[in-house]
């Protein structure tokens, strides 16, 4: 049995580096038939956002990523909010205490301030020294029991090596001297990630650890703890970075980390995992269109590359294009733009019209949010008129009341009948078609590109191009 977990932290925005670890641990475990679990880590009480964990879990279930247990559902181990398991650690960080595996420290904030600053000055690394180690068992207890405040540290071993066993990298050897006596609970009750991690991953039968680089420097300390404990460590799976475009790690600062923010960009929900499957993975045969049960099919962590990938806007809108193009059915297009063209205040006669517009402009927009933006002219008549559509009109003025009236007196302004009507004028006049058809372009849309001008027609309708027409004449 395979159980992983993701354990987002809620202190803001939905990142898309939860998405990535949960991408991978919802295929690793559905490939082993497995299971996966939400667990949300709310002990860092400062960065607390009240919102934050209700986004997360609903920008999860929007990527289609489904938990089988976590905060909003139950499951077998809940509480799934470590605020709500403060007990548990507490136990678990007595126990410690018990085993000599770590100890009270009383030393207060401005005691640790100059205790930090004392070992800079030595050159030493770290901020503690370990010095409440020597305080005796009766005394440590004594101070407890009269309610002095303390953290407990786990005592580090001072000597020899602590391996982290990497599925991905293989051994990774770390000095002990190197390892800090790590606060594992803090004086308010609370755990640190450290503790927490251990006991819950622990607790909740987690047999496989995914989760970002960034923890493998603190990996040493979680074995510790689990040697500690007796307990079996999971398999750790530590995942390359997402980086920004500069090859820096992905940052607020740098691109948009937020899962709502592509959302609102009108990339899809399957887009956006599929290229977050991109990150560091490829499907066998190379192909870049995958959705989930073909990852799940496919995966192996052999395939996984540990360079960093750069999540990039640019190749995410590509993508996200595709399936715009060539994924989507019309229909089910026509559904998504619905509601970007509500919050942009469009209206539109019937859904034909809707899914009419949507296959005219199909090869012309990369995300939802693009249509809505390039699309307005079918949809209102006051669209913007650009700069150098303006300038065309100029340029055209002298056909366009020509244009006008054999638009007007046509049978219809299906392309079968506007193209040849067309066609003919021009000869007539000996002008080049561009002459006649941007101007006209121009005139009906306030921009230059557009679908094919008999399309633009057809789906404008004669009213709308004379009354336009009109005004462009004016
Ligand atoms: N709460 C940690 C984070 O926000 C979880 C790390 C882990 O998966 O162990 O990244």
């Amino acid at each position: 049995m395979v159980v992983t977990r993701v354990a987002p932290s809620p202190t803001g925005d939905p990142h898309v580096g939860t998405a990535y670890q949960a991408l991978f641990d919802y295929v690793w475990a559905k490939k082993n038939a497995g299971r996966f679990i939400v667990r949300i880590e709310d002990t860092d009480r400062a960065r607390y956002n009240a919102e934050s964990e209700a986004r997360i879990l609903a920008a999860l279930r929007w990527l289609g990523i489904s938990h089988d247990e976590g905060p909003d559902i139950g499951g077998p181990n809940a509480p799934y909010r470590q605020s709500e398991r403060l007990s548990l650690y507490q136990k678990y960080a007595q126990e410690l205490i018990e085993k000599g595996h770590a100890y009270r420290a009383f030393e207060t904030p401005e005691e640790l301030d100059a205790i930090r600053k004392e070992l800079q000055q030595q050159g030493q690394r770290g901020g503690y020294d370990g010095r409440a180690r020597s305080i005796s068992k009766e005394e440590s207890n004594h101070r407890a029991a009269q309610g002095e405040p303390h953290v407990v540290r786990l005592k580090a071993p001072r000597t020899g090596q602590t391996v982290l066993h990497d599925q991905l990298r293989g051994p990774i050897k770390f000095e002990n001297s190197g390892i800090e006596d790590a606060v594992l609970l803090k004086s308010d009750g609370f755990p640190t990630y450290h503790l927490a991690v251990v006991v819950d991953d622990h607790e909740m039968g987690i047999t496989d650890a995914v989760r970002g680089e960034e923890w493998i420097p603190s990996a040493p300390l979680h074995v510790l703890l689990y040697q500690a404990f007796g307990w079996p460590e999971p398999r750790w799976y530590h995942m390359p970075l997402l980086l920004n475009p500069d090859k820096s790690k992905l940052s607020k600062r740098k691109g948009n980390t937020s899962i709502e923010w592509y959302r609102d960009q009108g990339i899809l929900p399957e887009a956006l995992l599929n290229y977050l499957g991109m990150m560091g993975w490829s499907m066998p045969d190379g192909r870049e269109v995958f959705g989930l049960q073909d990852m799940i099919e496919n995966f192996s962590w052999e395939r996984m590359s540990l360079g960093g990938s750069v999540f990039g806007w640019d190749k995410l809108k590509w993508l996200n294009g595709k399936y715009i193009r060539e994924i989507l059915s019309l229909d089910d297009l026509a559904e998504r733009l619905k509601p970007f063209m509500e919050k942009a205040g469009y209206t539109w006669q019937n859904d034909t019209y809707l899914k009419q517009v949507a296959e005219a402009m199909r090869a012309r927009f990369e995300t939802l949010q693009e249509f809505v933006e390039k699309s307005g002219y079918f949809f209102t008549d006051n669209y913007p008129v650009q700069e150098k559509a303006l300038a065309k009109i100029r340029e055209g003025a002298a056909y366009l009341p020509e244009v006008r009236t054999l638009l007007a007196k046509l049978p219809s302004l299906e392309a079968e009948v506007a193209e040849p009507a067309f066609k003919s004028f021009i000869e007539q006049k000996g002008l080049k078609a561009g002459a006649v058809m941007q101007p006209l372009r121009a005139a009906l849309t306030g921009v230059l590109e557009t679908p094919g001008m008999f399309e633009v027609l057809h789906l404008l309708g004669r009213e709308r191009v004379i009354a336009r027409l009109d005004r462009a004449i004016q």
